[in-house]
């Protein structure tokens, strides 16, 4: 557990939760989970919330309000790639910034703590200046991901309210052609210039498939040396155009099971940052080295839709995340009583073998739903993807 005097917290938003409050402090910029006695030290108090025995963080079904919202600014994008969650498109819907301005005033209302823009391709979007100056002025913490398409020195510089601009850059030595269907490297990286000069910390995703897999120790050596301060490994999804050809495309069992080993070797190796995200868990949280206690103790989690995670589409609609894109995943804003977040977030307690008796379910929380959605034509059955659960299938008696 980490100790901070209240006295070196300067606190931007605090609300108060079951276990105590979620603080998004300045200084030391983060969003913490605090006990009870450190909450009421910086003038939270909980009122019933705070009834009976404090539960651990980890362990609460849904928090008050959500800790981040994706919210696309739009679905329109030139780029074209092939495997788009968004399936964004030249002419895609856009709203306006009053909508916008309007939505991220409801959210700042749920409590939320930070906003991801994103799109379609939202530094296109006009008015996403304007958007990250209101979402601070709210007291919520601005970042956005682009491919950096119309990025140049001004439009950097207009960027300045964004905490971290992460920029899209699926790998070298033809990584990034094999998973977007086109060389897009050359305007990340000019993007990515830009940005450092404007003084803004700069972050790159990269979405794991196959051959970018294979490149990842040369792009992570890559992004580094560009000044990226974070890595962001992304697993593929079979969301929008990445439906069509995920199954080429996906990790095979082989790079899988290889995943842990190269995470240890990139932290040991690189300076910047190497994170994952939600859907990895799984892979992981497969590996025999791997303890409950650390994963825990590191804050490791595995889906947050709909827990501490919303996702805003350009229409209006939300989800649990941003890849949920289903019509029975989908639903009106809100956080409270939605039939489509509930499903996400009971799913944890309830799934079925071999989720259910996993060591290390609390913290992988069952895998990715819209991998299962799409794999198993169930969303609700475990992630077909993860070591431990391919490994339950391969030994269970067949039929007869
Ligand atoms: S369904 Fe869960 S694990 Fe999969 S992408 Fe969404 S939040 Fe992440
Ligand atoms: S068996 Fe289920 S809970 Fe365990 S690691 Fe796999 S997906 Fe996660």
């Amino acid at each position: 557990m980490l100790r901070f005097s209240t006295t070196s917290l300067r606190v931007r938003r605090a609300r108060a939760e079951r276990f105590g409050a979620l603080v998004s402090t300045e200084e030391p910029a983060a969003t913490l989970c605090v006990d009870r006695r450190m909450a009421q030290r910086i003038g939270v108090e909980g009122g019933a919330l705070w009834d009976g025995e404090a539960p651990s963080p980890l362990a609460v079904r849904a928090l008050e309000g959500p800790v981040e919202v994706h919210v696309a600014v739009t679905d329109r994008c030139p780029a074209g790639c092939s495997g788009c969650y968004a399936d964004a498109r030249p002419d895609g819907f856009e709203p306006t910034f009053e909508e916008l301005a309007a939505r991220l005033r409801t959210l700042a209302d749920m409590g939320t703590m930070s906003i991801a823009f994103g799109g379609g391709e939202a530094t296109l979007h006009r008015d996403l200046p304007r958007l990250a100056e209101l979402a601070r002025s709210l007291g919520m913490v601005p970042s956005v991901t682009t491919s950096g398409l119309g990025i140049d020195a001004a439009r950097a510089r207009a960027l300045r309210a964004m905490a971290q601009v992460n920029v899209s850059h699926d790998g070298v030595a033809g990584a990034y052609h094999a998973v977007r269907g086109y060389e897009g490297g050359r305007v990340a990286e000019r993007a990515i210039a830009h940005l450092l000069e404007a003084g803004i910390p700069v972050g790159v995703n990269t979405v794991l498939t196959r051959q970018s897999f294979d490149a990842l120790e040369e792009t992570a050596r890559h992004v580094e040396a560009l000044g990226a301060c974070e890595l962001q490994l992304v697993r593929l999804k079979p969301a929008g155009r990445g439906r069509l050809e995920y199954l080429d495309r996906r990790l095979d069992p082989t790079r899988v099971a290889a995943l842990p080993e190269l995470l240890r070797r990139l932290s040991r190796e690189r300076a910047l940052g190497v994170r994952i995200d939600c859907a990895m868990v799984p892979f992981i949280a497969a590996d025999p080295d791997v303890r409950l206690e650390d994963l825990l103790r590191f804050g490791v989690s595995g889906c947050e839709a709909g827990r501490s995670l919303l996702a805003l589409h350009a229409d209006g609609t939300t989800s649990g995340c941003s890849f949920a894109r289903t019509p029975e995943m989908r639903g009106a804003m809100g956080w409270n009583d939605r039939a489509a977040l509930d499903r996400f977030r009971d799913y944890p307690a309830r799934a079925p073998e071999p989720c259910a008796s996993c060591p290390v379910r609390p913290a992988c929380r069952g895998g990715c739903r819209v991998v299962a959605e799409f794999v198993s034509g169930d969303a609700w059955q475990p992630d077909p993807e993860c070591p431990r659960v391919r490994a339950a299938r391969c030994s269970a008696p067949g039929p007869g």
